[in-house]
C-alpha cells in the first residue's frame, strides 16, 4: 500500500484539531528556505514563511504557528530580538537555525527562549526529527493554564489565584493578588513547568534591555512571590532559585 508510505514521518495533529501543525519558517537565505519549504510541506505541513524578524512577528500574531524555525542572522532585527519579543505573548516551540560556529549565539538563543537549535549546513532527517519532538513537547501542556503551588491555585488565563486548601502556619487569603511584575515573573516560570529559566532572560523580559545585571530585582519579587505563595516560604518547594543561574518552577 502505497498511501502508508512514509506515514510515520507524519507530524502529529494539532491539539483538538485535525489539521496540520503549522511551521512558521523565518530565513533570509532563499536556497535554504525553499528547500525546507519543499520538505516540510511534502511531509504534510502547513507552511508559512517569512524572510526577516519584523515580518516573521507579524505572520506570528496573524496565524499562531504550532513550532517555529528560526534563522538568527535576519537583514532587519537579530533572530534573538525576534524570539525575546515572541516570548511577550507566545510559548510555541521556537528551533533555532544557527549559521554561526560560535556557541555564545546559540547559548544567547536559548537564553532568550528558544527550545532547540541546529547548526547549519543541518541534515533534513534531523532538524524533521526535532522538530517533531519540539511539537510533542508543546502538545504536552496544550492549554494548560492552571498551575498549583502549595495551597493555591493560579489560573494564568483568568488571571486569578485561588486557595484551594488551609495553608499550613500562616492561612492566607481565599484569592491572592499579585502585583504586575509578579505575575510576568510567574507567568514566565509557568511556562517552562521544570526548566531551568536564566536570570538574564527573566530580566529582558519582565524588566527589559539594560536590566540583566539587576538581579537584586529579581531576587526582592521572587522573594514577594514564595512569601505569598509557597507554604513555607524559606524552604520553597516550588519556585526554587539555582545560585548563579536563574529560576526554575518545579510542578
Ligand atoms: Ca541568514
Amino acid at each position: 500500500m502505497t498511501e502508508a508510505r512514509g506515514r510515520a514521518d507524519r507530524p502529529p495533529a494539532r491539539p483538538g484539531a485535525d489539521l496540520a501543525p503549522r511551521v512558521l519558517i523565518v530565513e533570509d537565505e532563499p536556497a535554504l528556505l525553499r528547500a525546507l519549504r519543499i520538505n516540510l510541506r511534502a511531509r504534510g505541513y502547513d507552511v508559512v514563511t517569512a524572510v526577516a524578524g519584523a515580518d516573521a512577528l507579524a505572520e506570528a500574531r496573524r496565524r499562531p504557528p504550532d513550532v517555529v524555525l528560526l534563522d538568527l542572522g535576519l537583514p532587519d532585527i537579530d533572530g534573538g530580538a525576534v524570539i525575546r519579543e515572541l516570548r511577550g505573548w507566545s510559548a510555541v516551540p521556537v528551533i533555532v537555525l544557527s549559521g554561526r560556529a560560535g556557541s555564545g549565539d546559540k547559548i544567547g538563543a536559548l537564553d532568550a527562549g528558544a527550545d532547540d537549535y541546529v547548526t547549519k549546513p543541518f541534515d533534513m532527517e534531523e532538524l524533521l526529527a526535532r522538530l517533531r519532538a519540539a511539537l510533542r513537547r508543546g502538545d504536552q501542556s496544550p492549554a494548560s493554564t492552571t498551575f498549583s503551588i502549595g495551597a493555591y491555585e493560579i489560573d494564568t488565563a483568568a488571571h486569578t489565584i485561588v486557595r484551594q486548601r488551609p495553608r499550613p502556619g500562616a492561612d492566607g487569603p481565599d484569592e491572592l493578588h499579585l502585583t504586575p511584575t509578579e505575575w510576568r515573573l510567574l507567568e514566565i516560570l509557568l511556562g517552562a513547568p521544570g526548566q531551568l529559566v536564566s536570570s538574564d532572560r527573566l530580566l529582558g523580559e519582565v524588566w527589559g534591555p539594560g536590566y540583566e545585571r539587576s538581579t537584586h530585582y529579581l531576587r526582592f519579587h521572587m522573594a514577594g512571590l514564595r512569601r505569598k505563595l509557597e507554604d513555607d516560604p524559606h524552604r520553597p518547594r516550588h519556585l526554587l532559585t539555582e545560585p548563579g543561574m536563574g529560576y526554575r518552577y518545579q510542578p
